[in-house]
């Protein structure tokens, strides 16, 4: 049973996701080196006799035979979600290396976004599944009024383009002194009065994300995606003639492969040269980092150093709540990743 902590409230909660071994990896006869003892422990088998196993604790870890419909369940998501409609800041980010999972985890295989796509299809991600509990829970609401836009953008090295417009220009990220947070300017709002609206949004998106990729290798590998729904609310009625508005964010992002971060500290680049590799990532690591740090009271956390920690500050301080899911291979050829991507959300979790 997958059940999250109920006791656990704090800011970041962090789910291991493993996926099952690809076929290609059944072929080579690659091994599983991942273990479950339950109660959120995962544990690697050493490699050479002489290591020990290495065990982890999380919220929960979801075995390879977990199905989408489990994640949505236990992941804690919905708690996000029911935090984002009365007014927080939620983020949920998948990180992992390529080909962990990340991209199945929230929207699913490809060919859901092709032509006639089959609406209720058993594997389609937690972005979809978030979506209907979101309607369902807003369509319970009598007390509030909710206005719904959806944004969707992509970070390449840097760059913040549009997937809801075609012309790919860049656009800058800026302060907003009202909101007191960073924003995209000129970023499309798609306003979504129902299910389908949303719906549509993530379809364009990704069909426009899939059409980038062809001009380059690697580009998905190295492009970070984030799908936002903003939600506005607006009391219906009040005794005090003092009428609440609420803003609320819930982000979906989809990470560059972890396998970039270590490439980066390796190749022995500084901050300003990982800029053409993936700063971003990099500097999320940092914010987590220093975040579990704050206790101690060591203090600055490096949000302005990359567009991708700017547009998440929000969630990840103050009144934000950020889902981490952890994704990994189960196989033994992968071990050194999975390492890492197990750290990293250990990291995350001391926060
Ligand atoms: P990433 O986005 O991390 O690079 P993908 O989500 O594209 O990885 O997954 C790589 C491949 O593994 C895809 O073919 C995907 O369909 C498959 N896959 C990933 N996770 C699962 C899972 N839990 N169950 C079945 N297939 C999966
Ligand atoms: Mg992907």
């Amino acid at each position: 049973d997958y059940e999250a902590d109920p006791a656990d409230n704090t800011n970041i909660n962090v789910v291991v996701r493993v996926r099952p071994l690809n076929s290609k990896e059944v072929k080579t006869g690659d091994e599983m080196i991942t273990h479950f003892p339950g109660n959120g422990q995962i544990w690697l088998e050493p490699v050479t006799p002489k290591e020990k196993p290495k065990t982890f604790t999380y919220n929960v870890v979801f075995e390879p035979e977990a199905s989408q419909e489990d994640v949505l369940n236990h992941s804690g998501v919905k708690r996000l979600i029911d935090m984002a409609i009365d007014g927080f800041s939620c983020t949920v980010f998948c990180y992992g290396q390529t080909g962990s999972g990340k991209t199945h985890t929230l929207t699913g295989p490809p060919h859901l976004f092709e032509k006639n796509p089959d609406p209720f299809a058993s594997e389609h991600g937690l972005v979809f599944r978030s979506f209907l509990y979101l309607f369902d829970q807003i369509q319970n609401r009598n007390d509030f009024h909710f206005v719904l836009k959806a944004s969707f953008l992509e970070i390449y090295n840097e760059k913040v383009i549009d997937l809801l417009n075609t012309s790919r220009k860049p656009l800058a990220v800026r302060w907003s002194k009202k909101s007191r947070g960073f924003f995209v300017e000129n970023l499309f709002m798609v306003e979504c009065e129902e299910f389908d609206d949303l719906l549509a949004v993530l379809e364009e998106g990704m069909r426009n994300r899939a059409v980038g990729r062809h001009n380059m290798n690697e580009y998905s590998s190295r492009s970070h995606t984030i799908l936002t729904v903003h939600i506005t609310s607006e009391q219906k009625a009040s005794e005090q003639g003092v009428f609440i508005s609420r803003h609320g964010k819930l982000n979906f992002v989809d990470l560059a492969g972890s396998e970039m971060t270590k490439k980066t500290h390796s190749e022995g680049k500084t901050l300003e040269e990982a800029n053409n590799i993936n700063k971003s990532l990099m500097v999320l690591g940092y914010c987590i980092a220093s975040l579990s740090d704050l206790k101690k009271k060591s203090g600055h956390i490096p949000y302005r150093d990359s567009k991708l920690t700017k547009l998440l500050a929000d969630s990840l301080a103050g009144n934000g709540v950020t889902l981490m899911i952890a994704c990994i291979s189960p196989a033994k050829s992968n071990m050194s990743e999975t390492l890492n991507t197990l750290r990293y959300a250990a990291r995350a979790k001391r926060i």
